[in-house]
């Protein structure tokens, strides 16, 4: 782990943002969801969203339960997107309720396409989307998202949650990752 400091490249969120921005997300939730019962069904794509869950999930105050998913489009050490791939689900009973779906980033999209067909098949009373990160593409996203924290340029990015090679998803900071790897990222 000594040579984790050293791949930071710097800081682009810093943590006391993520807890400002999260509040407010989390407002922004309650509000749009009290006209629809006021219980929801949170399902984090795993193991990205997990931070960004635990963190907004403790600013809701409806009445909730958990869905889970996990889901995999950067296997080992790569940092360009190999395609998701569904690893694992433990999503309980969906139909006929509201679910929020969470993500740590939308990039092309095809998690998030992968994951709402999904959930949408199991015929939920609403399903929405929060993303913390969006990544800004030229290319034209048909995936949406209802709710987003920041958006930000298209840099691989590491830490509250976020991972590369499965580590760093401990650092409180969203950063970015050292030149080397960041030439690596945009390799088409
Ligand atoms: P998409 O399927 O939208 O292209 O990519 C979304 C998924 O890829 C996210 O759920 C996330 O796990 C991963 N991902 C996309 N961009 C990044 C990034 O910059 N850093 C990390 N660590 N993961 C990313
Ligand atoms: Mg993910």
């Amino acid at each position: 782990m000594a040579a984790m400091s050293h791949q930071i490249d710097q800081v682009l969120i810093p943590r006391r943002r993520i807890a400002r921005r999260v509040r407010h997300l989390a407002a922004q939730i309650t509000l749009d969801h009290q006209q629809s019962g006021a219980e929801i069904t949170l399902v984090p794509i795993l193991t990205g969203a997990m931070i960004f869950c635990a963190d907004l999930m403790r600013r809701l105050s409806m009445r909730l339960k958990m869905g889970l998913l996990t889901v995999s489009s950067y296997p080992g050490s790569s940092v360009r997107s190999q395609g998701p791939a569904l690893l694992a689900q433990q999503l309980g009973e969906l139909t006929g309720r509201h679910v929020l779906i969470v993500d740590d980033i939308l990039d092309s999209g095809g998690t998030l396409g992968l994951v709402q067909g999904l959930v949408a098949e199991l015929k939920p009373a609403s399903l929405r989307t929060c993303v913390l990160l969006r990544k800004q593409r030229a290319l034209q996203r048909t995936v949406k998202a209802d709710y987003v924290g920041f958006d930000i340029p298209d840099v691989f990015v590491a830490g509250y949650g976020l991972d590369y090679d499965n580590y760093y998803r401990n650092l409180p900071d969203i950063v970015t990752l050292r030149p080397m790897m960041a030439r690596e990222a945009q390799q088409p």
